[in-house]
Protein backbone atom coordinates (compact mmCIF):
# COMPACT_ATOMS: atom_id res chain seq x y z
CA UNK A 1 0.00 0.00 0.00
CA UNK A 2 1.59 2.97 -1.04
CA UNK A 3 1.43 6.50 0.69
CA UNK A 4 -1.67 7.85 -1.93
CA UNK A 5 -3.76 5.10 -1.00
CA UNK A 6 -3.41 5.10 2.31
CA UNK A 7 -4.36 9.01 2.29
CA UNK A 8 -7.11 8.12 0.31
CA UNK A 9 -8.53 5.75 2.89
CA UNK A 10 -8.13 8.43 5.48
CA UNK A 11 -9.84 11.09 3.51
CA UNK A 12 -12.85 8.28 3.16
CA UNK A 13 -13.02 7.12 6.68
CA UNK A 14 -13.31 10.73 7.84
CA UNK A 15 -15.70 11.84 5.00
CA UNK A 16 -17.66 8.88 6.07
CA UNK A 17 -17.53 10.14 10.07
CA UNK A 18 -18.97 12.94 8.40
CA UNK A 19 -21.42 11.60 6.90
CA UNK A 20 -22.77 9.71 9.61
CA UNK A 21 -22.71 11.89 12.22
CA UNK A 22 -25.68 14.37 9.80
CA UNK A 23 -27.31 10.62 9.22
CA UNK A 24 -27.67 10.49 13.19
CA UNK A 25 -28.38 14.07 13.57
CA UNK A 26 -31.61 13.79 11.16
CA UNK A 27 -35.42 14.50 13.06
CA UNK A 28 -36.40 11.00 13.87
CA UNK A 29 -38.95 9.50 12.07
CA UNK A 30 -37.83 11.46 8.82
CA UNK A 31 -37.06 8.55 7.19
CA UNK A 32 -39.37 5.99 5.76
CA UNK A 33 -37.58 3.41 5.30
CA UNK A 34 -35.25 1.87 7.73
CA UNK A 35 -31.48 2.56 6.82
CA UNK A 36 -28.22 2.46 7.78
CA UNK A 37 -25.06 5.28 7.45
CA UNK A 38 -26.28 7.70 4.86
CA UNK A 39 -27.41 7.42 1.53
CA UNK A 40 -25.41 9.66 -1.43
CA UNK A 41 -28.20 10.90 -3.84
CA UNK A 42 -26.30 8.96 -6.97
CA UNK A 43 -24.68 5.95 -7.49
CA UNK A 44 -22.37 4.69 -10.26
CA UNK A 45 -23.45 2.17 -12.23
CA UNK A 46 -21.68 0.07 -14.90
CA UNK A 47 -23.79 0.72 -18.60
CA UNK A 48 -23.11 -1.47 -21.23
CA UNK A 49 -23.56 0.58 -24.21
CA UNK A 50 -22.13 -0.99 -27.06
CA UNK A 51 -20.36 -4.02 -27.60
CA UNK A 52 -16.42 -4.41 -25.67
CA UNK A 53 -17.51 -0.73 -24.08
CA UNK A 54 -18.65 -0.35 -20.34
CA UNK A 55 -19.73 3.23 -19.46
CA UNK A 56 -19.39 4.08 -15.58
CA UNK A 57 -22.54 6.50 -15.19
CA UNK A 58 -24.14 8.21 -12.37
CA UNK A 59 -27.58 7.41 -11.40
CA UNK A 60 -30.27 8.83 -8.99
CA UNK A 61 -31.05 6.52 -6.17
CA UNK A 62 -34.58 6.08 -6.09
CA UNK A 63 -36.62 6.41 -3.05
CA UNK A 64 -36.98 2.62 -1.46
CA UNK A 65 -40.93 2.10 -1.11
CA UNK A 66 -42.31 -0.36 1.44
CA UNK A 67 -41.41 -3.61 -0.50
CA UNK A 68 -37.93 -2.48 -1.65
CA UNK A 69 -34.55 -3.18 -0.87
CA UNK A 70 -31.07 -1.04 -1.32
CA UNK A 71 -28.50 -2.98 -1.71
CA UNK A 72 -24.38 -1.69 -1.30
CA UNK A 73 -22.49 -3.56 -3.44
CA UNK A 74 -18.91 -5.15 -2.88
CA UNK A 75 -18.17 -7.09 -5.27
CA UNK A 76 -19.80 -9.25 -8.50
CA UNK A 77 -18.44 -12.33 -10.48
CA UNK A 78 -18.31 -11.75 -13.79
CA UNK A 79 -19.82 -14.95 -15.52
CA UNK A 80 -19.39 -16.03 -19.07
CA UNK A 81 -23.25 -14.51 -19.82
CA UNK A 82 -21.60 -11.12 -18.92
CA UNK A 83 -18.42 -11.77 -21.35
CA UNK A 84 -20.48 -12.66 -24.21
CA UNK A 85 -23.02 -9.89 -23.91
CA UNK A 86 -20.20 -7.44 -23.23
CA UNK A 87 -18.55 -9.27 -26.37
CA UNK A 88 -21.22 -8.72 -29.31
CA UNK A 89 -24.56 -8.38 -27.20
CA UNK A 90 -26.68 -11.93 -28.47
CA UNK A 91 -29.65 -10.85 -26.10
CA UNK A 92 -29.68 -7.56 -27.47
CA UNK A 93 -29.69 -5.96 -24.42
CA UNK A 94 -27.74 -2.62 -25.14
CA UNK A 95 -27.51 -0.15 -22.78
CA UNK A 96 -27.80 -2.82 -20.05
CA UNK A 97 -26.82 -2.74 -16.24
CA UNK A 98 -24.85 -6.49 -16.44
CA UNK A 99 -23.40 -8.40 -12.86
CA UNK A 100 -25.71 -11.26 -11.74
CA UNK A 101 -23.17 -13.07 -9.53
CA UNK A 102 -23.52 -10.08 -6.81
CA UNK A 103 -23.73 -9.50 -3.24
CA UNK A 104 -23.61 -6.68 -0.97
CA UNK A 105 -25.05 -5.09 2.15
CA UNK A 106 -28.74 -3.65 3.07
CA UNK A 107 -28.22 -0.17 3.60
CA UNK A 108 -32.15 0.51 3.62
CA UNK A 109 -35.73 -1.48 3.02
CA UNK A 110 -38.79 -0.88 2.96
CA UNK A 111 -41.24 -1.90 6.05
CA UNK A 112 -42.83 -4.76 4.83
CA UNK A 113 -39.68 -6.65 4.24
CA UNK A 114 -38.90 -8.53 6.85
CA UNK A 115 -38.01 -12.01 5.81
CA UNK A 116 -35.60 -13.47 2.88
CA UNK A 117 -37.10 -15.82 -0.07
CA UNK A 118 -36.18 -18.95 2.36
CA UNK A 119 -37.89 -17.52 5.12
CA UNK A 120 -35.26 -16.65 6.96
CA UNK A 121 -35.56 -12.81 9.48
CA UNK A 122 -33.37 -9.39 7.46
CA UNK A 123 -32.16 -6.40 8.41
CA UNK A 124 -30.55 -3.64 8.03
CA UNK A 125 -26.81 -4.51 7.49
CA UNK A 126 -27.15 -7.96 6.31
CA UNK A 127 -25.22 -9.23 3.72
CA UNK A 128 -27.42 -10.70 0.52
CA UNK A 129 -27.48 -12.26 -3.01
CA UNK A 130 -30.65 -12.30 -5.65
CA UNK A 131 -31.50 -14.80 -7.25
CA UNK A 132 -34.21 -15.49 -10.14
CA UNK A 133 -37.27 -12.76 -11.04
CA UNK A 134 -39.77 -15.03 -11.46
CA UNK A 135 -42.58 -11.94 -12.81
CA UNK A 136 -43.61 -14.06 -15.29
CA UNK A 137 -44.54 -16.42 -13.38
CA UNK A 138 -45.74 -16.32 -10.14
CA UNK A 139 -46.26 -20.35 -9.38
CA UNK A 140 -42.85 -20.16 -9.36
CA UNK A 141 -42.15 -18.33 -6.40
CA UNK A 142 -42.84 -21.41 -3.86
CA UNK A 143 -39.71 -21.96 -2.30
CA UNK A 144 -39.66 -25.67 -3.34
CA UNK A 145 -39.62 -25.78 -6.39
CA UNK A 146 -37.30 -29.09 -8.07
CA UNK A 147 -40.20 -29.62 -10.00
CA UNK A 148 -39.95 -27.14 -11.82
CA UNK A 149 -37.49 -25.97 -14.48
CA UNK A 150 -36.92 -22.16 -14.41
CA UNK A 151 -35.56 -21.67 -17.84
CA UNK A 152 -37.60 -18.46 -18.59
CA UNK A 153 -37.04 -16.66 -15.23
CA UNK A 154 -35.38 -13.23 -15.21
CA UNK A 155 -32.37 -11.99 -13.19
CA UNK A 156 -30.61 -8.68 -12.08
CA UNK A 157 -28.45 -8.20 -14.24
CA UNK A 158 -29.77 -9.04 -17.25
CA UNK A 159 -32.97 -6.44 -17.24
CA UNK A 160 -33.68 -4.14 -19.81
CA UNK A 161 -32.13 -0.49 -18.83
CA UNK A 162 -35.48 1.43 -17.34
CA UNK A 163 -36.20 4.14 -15.28
CA UNK A 164 -34.80 2.95 -12.03
CA UNK A 165 -31.42 1.98 -13.51
CA UNK A 166 -29.74 0.13 -10.34
CA UNK A 167 -30.83 -2.93 -12.63
CA UNK A 168 -27.42 -4.81 -12.44
CA UNK A 169 -24.56 -5.73 -10.00
CA UNK A 170 -21.83 -3.89 -11.76
CA UNK A 171 -22.64 -0.99 -10.02
CA UNK A 172 -22.73 1.11 -6.64
CA UNK A 173 -25.91 0.02 -5.62
CA UNK A 174 -28.75 -2.34 -6.72
CA UNK A 175 -32.10 -1.53 -5.95
CA UNK A 176 -34.25 -5.13 -5.49
CA UNK A 177 -37.61 -4.07 -5.97
CA UNK A 178 -40.48 -5.98 -3.85
CA UNK A 179 -44.27 -6.74 -4.49
CA UNK A 180 -45.22 -7.77 -7.80
CA UNK A 181 -42.03 -7.62 -9.53
CA UNK A 182 -40.95 -11.27 -8.44
CA UNK A 183 -37.67 -10.59 -6.39
CA UNK A 184 -35.51 -13.46 -4.58
CA UNK A 185 -32.96 -12.84 -2.61
CA UNK A 186 -31.55 -14.79 0.47
CA UNK A 187 -29.86 -13.46 3.54
CA UNK A 188 -26.53 -14.94 3.58
CA UNK A 189 -24.34 -12.69 6.17
CA UNK A 190 -22.97 -16.49 7.44
CA UNK A 191 -20.83 -16.58 4.30
CA UNK A 192 -17.48 -14.87 3.58
CA UNK A 193 -16.88 -12.18 1.02
CA UNK A 194 -15.61 -14.59 -1.68
CA UNK A 195 -17.82 -17.60 -0.98
CA UNK A 196 -20.69 -14.90 -1.18
CA UNK A 197 -19.36 -14.10 -5.11
CA UNK A 198 -19.27 -17.71 -5.85
CA UNK A 199 -23.16 -18.40 -4.97
CA UNK A 200 -24.52 -17.91 -8.67
CA UNK A 201 -21.72 -20.37 -9.97
CA UNK A 202 -21.49 -22.98 -7.75
CA UNK A 203 -25.49 -23.08 -7.57
CA UNK A 204 -25.13 -23.79 -11.11
CA UNK A 205 -23.38 -27.47 -10.07
CA UNK A 206 -25.95 -28.06 -7.22
CA UNK A 207 -28.16 -28.13 -9.72
CA UNK A 208 -26.40 -30.56 -12.24
CA UNK A 209 -25.45 -32.75 -9.43
CA UNK A 210 -29.32 -32.98 -8.22
CA UNK A 211 -30.13 -33.42 -12.09
CA UNK A 212 -27.49 -36.03 -12.39
CA UNK A 213 -29.00 -37.48 -9.16
CA UNK A 214 -32.43 -38.02 -10.62
CA UNK A 215 -30.74 -40.89 -13.10
CA UNK A 216 -30.35 -43.45 -10.24
CA UNK A 217 -26.54 -43.51 -11.56
CA UNK A 218 -24.65 -41.47 -9.55
CA UNK A 219 -23.71 -42.93 -6.18
CA UNK A 220 -21.78 -42.89 -3.10
CA UNK A 221 -18.84 -45.19 -4.77
CA UNK A 222 -19.13 -44.14 -8.25
CA UNK A 223 -16.73 -43.23 -10.65
CA UNK A 224 -17.18 -39.72 -12.36
CA UNK A 225 -15.51 -38.05 -14.88
CA UNK A 226 -15.76 -34.11 -15.42
CA UNK A 227 -14.49 -32.90 -18.56
CA UNK A 228 -13.83 -29.23 -18.45
CA UNK A 229 -11.90 -27.14 -15.86
CA UNK A 230 -12.85 -23.72 -15.96
CA UNK A 231 -14.86 -22.43 -13.00
CA UNK A 232 -17.61 -24.78 -13.60
CA UNK A 233 -15.81 -28.02 -13.99
CA UNK A 234 -13.62 -26.85 -10.88
CA UNK A 235 -17.08 -26.48 -8.73
CA UNK A 236 -18.85 -29.58 -9.99
CA UNK A 237 -16.04 -31.66 -8.71
CA UNK A 238 -15.65 -29.91 -5.37
CA UNK A 239 -19.44 -30.40 -5.00
CA UNK A 240 -18.97 -33.97 -5.51
CA UNK A 241 -16.55 -33.93 -3.40
CA UNK A 242 -18.24 -32.36 -0.52
CA UNK A 243 -21.29 -34.99 -1.05
CA UNK A 244 -18.98 -37.93 -0.82
CA UNK A 245 -18.34 -38.69 -4.23
CA UNK A 246 -14.10 -39.74 -4.41
CA UNK A 247 -13.33 -41.73 -7.74
CA UNK A 248 -13.19 -38.25 -10.02
CA UNK A 249 -10.87 -37.87 -12.90
CA UNK A 250 -11.00 -34.39 -15.18
CA UNK A 251 -10.15 -33.94 -18.39
CA UNK A 252 -8.65 -30.71 -19.79
CA UNK A 253 -6.36 -29.12 -22.04
CA UNK A 254 -4.67 -27.09 -19.24
CA UNK A 255 -2.01 -28.72 -16.80
CA UNK A 256 -2.33 -25.55 -14.41
CA UNK A 257 -6.54 -25.83 -14.76
CA UNK A 258 -5.64 -30.08 -13.99
CA UNK A 259 -3.81 -29.24 -11.47
CA UNK A 260 -6.37 -27.28 -9.14
CA UNK A 261 -8.95 -30.29 -9.97
CA UNK A 262 -6.84 -32.16 -8.36
CA UNK A 263 -6.87 -29.30 -5.51
CA UNK A 264 -10.79 -29.89 -5.35
CA UNK A 265 -11.07 -33.35 -5.05
CA UNK A 266 -10.21 -35.13 -8.58
CA UNK A 267 -7.53 -38.21 -7.71
CA UNK A 268 -6.48 -37.56 -11.49
CA UNK A 269 -6.41 -35.18 -14.37
CA UNK A 270 -6.07 -36.15 -18.46
CA UNK A 271 -4.75 -34.02 -20.27
CA UNK A 272 -6.91 -34.44 -24.11
CA UNK A 273 -3.47 -32.41 -25.43
CA UNK A 274 -1.40 -35.88 -24.59
CA UNK A 275 -3.63 -37.76 -26.21
CA UNK A 276 -3.44 -36.77 -30.06
CA UNK A 277 -4.27 -40.66 -31.56
CA UNK A 278 -8.08 -39.70 -31.71
CA UNK A 279 -10.71 -40.62 -29.40
CA UNK A 280 -10.47 -44.00 -28.53
CA UNK A 281 -6.40 -43.73 -27.08
CA UNK A 282 -8.23 -40.62 -24.95
CA UNK A 283 -10.95 -42.37 -24.13
CA UNK A 284 -8.38 -45.31 -23.03
CA UNK A 285 -6.46 -42.46 -20.63
CA UNK A 286 -9.61 -41.80 -18.60
CA UNK A 287 -10.47 -45.81 -18.39
CA UNK A 288 -6.49 -46.08 -17.01
CA UNK A 289 -7.05 -42.88 -14.37
CA UNK A 290 -9.98 -45.39 -13.37
CA UNK A 291 -8.00 -48.04 -12.91
CA UNK A 292 -9.41 -50.00 -16.25
CA UNK A 293 -12.99 -49.26 -16.27
CA UNK A 294 -15.37 -46.61 -17.76
CA UNK A 295 -16.78 -44.07 -15.56
CA UNK A 296 -20.35 -44.78 -14.40
CA UNK A 297 -21.02 -41.17 -15.03
CA UNK A 298 -19.99 -38.21 -16.42
CA UNK A 299 -20.42 -34.16 -16.45
CA UNK A 300 -20.01 -32.28 -19.68
CA UNK A 301 -18.95 -28.80 -18.64
CA UNK A 302 -17.38 -27.36 -21.63
CA UNK A 303 -19.43 -25.39 -24.61
CA UNK A 304 -17.21 -27.37 -27.40
CA UNK A 305 -19.33 -29.69 -29.40
CA UNK A 306 -16.36 -32.17 -30.21
CA UNK A 307 -15.93 -32.31 -26.45
CA UNK A 308 -19.51 -33.22 -26.28
CA UNK A 309 -19.58 -35.98 -28.72
CA UNK A 310 -15.95 -37.15 -26.88
CA UNK A 311 -17.30 -37.91 -23.71
CA UNK A 312 -19.70 -40.75 -24.28
CA UNK A 313 -16.53 -42.61 -24.97
CA UNK A 314 -15.70 -42.37 -21.70
CA UNK A 315 -18.71 -44.29 -19.86
CA UNK A 316 -19.74 -47.41 -19.52
CA UNK A 317 -22.84 -49.32 -20.77
CA UNK A 318 -25.64 -48.47 -18.41
CA UNK A 319 -24.12 -44.96 -17.57
CA UNK A 320 -25.02 -41.74 -17.28
CA UNK A 321 -24.33 -37.99 -18.15
CA UNK A 322 -25.20 -34.67 -17.91
CA UNK A 323 -24.72 -31.97 -20.01
CA UNK A 324 -24.34 -28.54 -18.83
CA UNK A 325 -21.98 -26.79 -20.94
CA UNK A 326 -24.00 -25.47 -23.56
CA UNK A 327 -25.08 -21.99 -21.86
CA UNK A 328 -25.02 -20.10 -25.02
CA UNK A 329 -25.65 -22.00 -28.60
CA UNK A 330 -22.50 -23.34 -29.90
CA UNK A 331 -23.35 -25.29 -32.51
CA UNK A 332 -24.29 -28.96 -33.35
CA UNK A 333 -22.16 -32.04 -32.24
CA UNK A 334 -21.97 -35.11 -33.93
CA UNK A 335 -22.72 -38.21 -31.61
CA UNK A 336 -23.33 -41.94 -33.24
CA UNK A 337 -26.75 -42.68 -31.79
CA UNK A 338 -26.19 -46.29 -31.81
CA UNK A 339 -23.20 -47.00 -30.27
CA UNK A 340 -23.62 -43.63 -27.72
CA UNK A 341 -26.43 -43.77 -26.36
CA UNK A 342 -28.78 -47.14 -27.94
CA UNK A 343 -26.34 -50.27 -27.39
CA UNK A 344 -24.70 -48.27 -24.18
CA UNK A 345 -28.58 -47.19 -22.22
CA UNK A 346 -27.60 -44.22 -21.56
CA UNK A 347 -29.31 -42.02 -19.37
CA UNK A 348 -28.76 -38.37 -20.47
CA UNK A 349 -29.63 -35.62 -18.29
CA UNK A 350 -29.51 -31.61 -19.56
CA UNK A 351 -29.08 -29.26 -16.76
CA UNK A 352 -29.97 -25.69 -16.49
CA UNK A 353 -29.71 -22.96 -14.19
CA UNK A 354 -31.25 -23.38 -10.83
CA UNK A 355 -33.99 -23.09 -8.58
CA UNK A 356 -34.45 -21.46 -4.91
CA UNK A 357 -33.73 -24.39 -3.30
CA UNK A 358 -30.55 -24.95 -5.26
CA UNK A 359 -29.52 -21.85 -3.89
CA UNK A 360 -29.89 -22.79 -0.12
CA UNK A 361 -28.09 -25.99 -0.55
CA UNK A 362 -25.24 -23.78 -2.32
CA UNK A 363 -25.06 -22.13 0.87
CA UNK A 364 -24.62 -25.09 2.71
CA UNK A 365 -22.16 -26.58 0.30
CA UNK A 366 -20.29 -23.65 0.35
CA UNK A 367 -19.62 -23.76 4.15
CA UNK A 368 -19.03 -27.58 4.11
CA UNK A 369 -16.34 -27.04 1.05
CA UNK A 370 -14.85 -24.51 3.27
CA UNK A 371 -14.50 -27.00 6.44
CA UNK A 372 -13.12 -29.76 4.59
CA UNK A 373 -10.33 -27.61 2.91
CA UNK A 374 -11.18 -27.65 -0.37
CA UNK A 375 -9.87 -24.33 -1.80
CA UNK A 376 -12.99 -23.24 -4.07
CA UNK A 377 -12.53 -19.39 -3.01
CA UNK A 378 -9.22 -19.62 -5.01
CA UNK A 379 -11.20 -19.77 -8.06
CA UNK A 380 -11.83 -16.01 -7.53
CA UNK A 381 -8.03 -15.04 -9.44
CA UNK A 382 -8.43 -11.22 -9.88
CA UNK A 383 -10.20 -8.45 -8.62
CA UNK A 384 -10.86 -5.13 -10.39
CA UNK A 385 -12.38 -2.10 -9.08
CA UNK A 386 -15.65 -1.41 -10.69
CA UNK A 387 -14.25 1.75 -12.37
CA UNK A 388 -11.33 -0.89 -14.58
CA UNK A 389 -14.89 -3.38 -15.45
CA UNK A 390 -13.90 -2.80 -19.25
CA UNK A 391 -10.12 -4.32 -18.33
CA UNK A 392 -12.25 -7.28 -16.16
CA UNK A 393 -14.34 -8.44 -19.03
CA UNK A 394 -11.25 -7.85 -21.34
CA UNK A 395 -9.65 -9.96 -18.99
CA UNK A 396 -12.18 -12.75 -19.09
CA UNK A 397 -12.47 -13.16 -23.10
CA UNK A 398 -8.53 -13.23 -22.81
CA UNK A 399 -9.25 -16.43 -20.49
CA UNK A 400 -6.73 -15.30 -17.48
CA UNK A 401 -7.11 -16.77 -14.68
CA UNK A 402 -9.87 -18.40 -13.28
CA UNK A 403 -12.75 -16.30 -12.05
CA UNK A 404 -12.81 -12.75 -12.37
CA UNK A 405 -14.87 -10.38 -9.96
CA UNK A 406 -15.71 -6.34 -9.80
CA UNK A 407 -15.59 -4.66 -6.67
CA UNK A 408 -17.74 -1.98 -6.17
CA UNK A 409 -16.00 -1.27 -3.05
CA UNK A 410 -12.54 -0.59 -4.48
CA UNK A 411 -10.87 -0.88 -1.03
CA UNK A 412 -11.73 -4.77 -1.61
CA UNK A 413 -9.73 -4.89 -5.04
CA UNK A 414 -6.59 -5.92 -6.22
CA UNK A 415 -3.74 -3.42 -5.42
ZN1 LIG B 1 -23.54 -16.64 -13.94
Amino acid sequence: MNDQNIEAIVRAVLASMQQEKAAYGAPAGAAPAAAVGSIPKKGRVAVLTKPGNFEVREYDIPEVGDDDILVKVEGTGVCGTDAHEFKRDPFGLIPVALGHEGTGTIVKMGKNVTRDSAGNPVKVGDKIVTCMIFKDNPDITTFDLNKQNVGGADVYGLLPDDDVHLNGWFADYLFVRGGAFGSTFFNVSHLDLDSRILIEPAAVLVHAVERAKSTGILRFASRVVVQGCGPIGLLCIAVLRTMGVNQIVAVDGNPQRLAFAQRMGADEGVNYNDYKGGIEELAGAVQKAFGGKLADFGFQCTGSPVAHSNIYKFIRNGGGLCELGFFINGGDATINPHFDICSKELTIVGSWVYTLRDYVNTFAFLERAKAIGLPVTELITHKFPLSRINEALETNLAQKGLKIAVMSDESLADQ
